[in-house]
């Protein structure tokens, strides 16, 4: 059995530990109470990611779950319904807030790749008439998580907004991981966001920072969004020691995400190589890396739990199902331990 002391964590780009850069910037950030809106470090940060998507104003929040449900409670009244894919992040995994906060409702729609198209959602926009709930916002999610980082094409996403746009309807993006999709396309945030009336995303994920979120849009949202954070207890006061980290992360974390890529493709194609692991290596666009363990016998939680034993983590997405995420804490030599892991686990015996 192969044993190293290095914990190959791949559950989550989450779990990345801020870099020495990010530790000295937070040491020696200037700060002020961001209340009172006299942070010097988060105005720099808010200023600088709405100049990089060019927009008229940004606002740092604590996590990309307030960011979302700020921009949908914004966008959306309450009774209305919200547009989402049936895997995406706004409806599974933050605790049904749009519903039990906003007063909204999610209208899904299933997809096989978490890429909605106009044709799949139009038929799920409400009559007008007021003996129906109204339909108020579109969100999609650029790369969509749990579809395996699966990136829109940039026209698609433009067409879906000036569609939505006619019919009346606001669009906000979940862009957690959107400078992933503008490293896979090889265009600017700016240019494949441009469309949306809001943005969402994290400093804490690919980027690499401890903690936050921004959401980027023009200055009447962004003043109705600050209102909402502070209501939903996010209003943070000395947090340029948070902010300083974040800017750190927004001018150095995109410039090595083809990495993160990279190293996903050679996991996906390593894992193609195993028998009895379900796979397409081919389809792999950022740093999300999902497949089927079920032919080799073992529940998903078996099988992370014997890679767990291996110093290999990895998380489930259902029974069969498994979620590996590459990021700036592991390299290629951790990817190849990995494979061998696995390997063992299943049992070709490496
Ligand atoms: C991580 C993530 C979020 C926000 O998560 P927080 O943990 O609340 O910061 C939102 N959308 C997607 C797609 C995500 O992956």
């Amino acid at each position: 059995m192969i044993m190293t002391d290095k914990i190959i964590d791949l559950r989550s780009d989450t779990v990345t530990k801020p870099s020495p850069a990010m530790r000295r910037a937070m040491a020696e950030a200037e700060v002020g109470d961001d209340v009172y809106i006299e942070d010097p470090t988060v105005n720099r940060l808010q200023a600088r990611a709405a100049e990089i998507f060019g927009r008229e104003a940004g606002l740092f929040v604590p996590s990309g779950s307030m960011g979302n449900l700020a921009c949908i409670m914004a966008q959306a009244e309450r009774g209305q319904e919200v547009i989402c894919e049936a895997a995406g992040h706004v409806y599974n995994y933050e605790m049904a807030s749009m519903a039990a906060l906003g007063g909204v409702l999610p209208r899904v729609i299933p997809t096989a790749d978490g890429i909605m198209t106009w044709e799949q959602m139009a038929p799920a926009i409400r009559e007008k008439t007021y003996t129906r709930p109204q339909t108020a916002l579109v969100a999609l999610e650029n790369t969509h998580n749990m579809a395996g980082g699966t990136v829109y094409p940039t026209g698609l996403a433009h067409e879906i907004c000036d569609k939505a746009h006619d019919a009346g309807l606001k669009v906000h993006l979940d862009g957690a991981r959107v400078f992933n999709a503008a490293v896979h396309l090889g265009q600017s945030v700016a240019e494949i966001t441009k469309k949306f009336d809001s943005v969402q995303f994290c400093f804490s994920k690919g980027l690499g920072a401890p903690v936050g979120s921004m959401i980027v849009g023009a200055r009447p949202l962004i003043e109705r969004c600050r209102v909402i954070r502070k209501m939903l207890g996010g209003g943070m006061r000395q947090v340029g020691v948070i902010a300083a980290a974040a800017l750190v992360a927004l001018e150095e974390g995109p410039k090595r995400l083809h990495v993160d890529h990279e190293n996903a493709k050679i996991l996906a194609q390593g894992l193609a190589n195993i028998p009895r692991l379900v796979i397409q290596p081919q389809k792999i666009q950022t740093n999300i890396v999902i497949y089927d363990v079920g032919e080799t016998g073992m529940a998903s939680s078996e099988f992370l739990q014997r890679l767990s034993e291996r110093k290999v983590l990895g998380g489930a997405v259902d029974s069969r199902r498994v979620r590996m995420v590459t990021h700036v804490d592991v390299d290629w030599s951790d990817i190849e331990q990995a494979l061998r892991v696995i390997g063992e686990v299943v049992g070709k015996g490496f």
